[in-house]
């Protein structure tokens, strides 16, 4: 367990704070009230912090790493039935079938050879997760994603060569700069292949993410503290 995971009751506060300033940033930018989803990002905090927020009234949760997710969501899901999983983090081509049986939507289809890993194991499992492509916006070399100048290939790569059921994009821009071009530059790639889900935006700048679109926000550190 995190030493910094929140209580109970903190987790339950900040996700109300969270979801109102979702709720404002939403009014702000002139969306209709609901279009953002909340994706609560609980990667390395223990089950009970989920099961807080889940008593909360959250329901989607985001983990990075399949092993922890599958230790963590399994046996919550009897208790919760509309418990929803994302994974968003870098996925290894060899975790691709256990992505495939733990996760809701997988975030991070950031390179060729895990489309392939993905549609095999979606074949193999009889399950099939929605896929999201994490593109590289900021184009930066210690970054997954794919560059942006290849978005529209690798989509229709997904989409005709490997049969994916992707619906959308998701980004992690630049720390430095000011998120919003790459922000915008995603949300109007998804619109232009009709793709409905954006997923952008973290703690520190969810709001800049959706006035610029985004349709899912993934939180973390906002909600159940900071990470040891
Ligand atoms: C950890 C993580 C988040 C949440 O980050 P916070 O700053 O804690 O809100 C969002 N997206 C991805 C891909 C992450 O790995």
């Amino acid at each position: 367990m995190s030493p910094a995971s929140a209580s109970a009751a903190a987790i339950a506060r900040n996700l109300a704070t969270v979801q109102e300033r979702i709720a404002e940033a939403t009014a702000r930018a002139n969306r209709p009230a609901g279009s953002v989803t909340l994706v609560a990002v609980s990667k390395t905090h223990p089950a009970e912090s989920v099961a807080a927020a889940l008593a909360a009234g959250q329901v989607l949760f985001g983990e990075n790493r399949v092993q922890e997710a599958a230790a963590k969501f399994p046996s919550l899901r009897p208790d919760w039935p509309g418990l929803r999983l994302h994974l968003i983090g870098a996925l290894q081509t060899n975790k691709a079938r256990d992505a495939v049986r733990v996760a809701d939507v997988v975030e991070s289809l950031d390179r060729p050879r895990l489309a392939a890993a993905l549609a095999e194991a979606m074949a193999k499992e009889g399950r099939r997760p929605e896929v999201l492509v994490q593109v590289n916006v900021g184009e930066e070399p210690q970054k997954a994603g794919i560059p942006p100048g290849e978005t529209d290939a690798f989509l229709r790569a997904c989409l005709e060569e490997h049969g994916l059921p992707v619906r959308g994009l998701m980004c992690i821009p630049p720390a430095e700069s000011d998120p919003r071009r790459h922000f915008a530059w995603l949300a109007e790639r998804a619109a232009r292949h009709g793709l409905p889900v954006v997923s952008m935006g973290m703690s520190g700048d969810f709001e800049a993410a959706i006035a610029c679109g985004a349709t899912h926000v993934r939180v973390g550190s906002a909600i159940f503290g900071a990470r040891g």
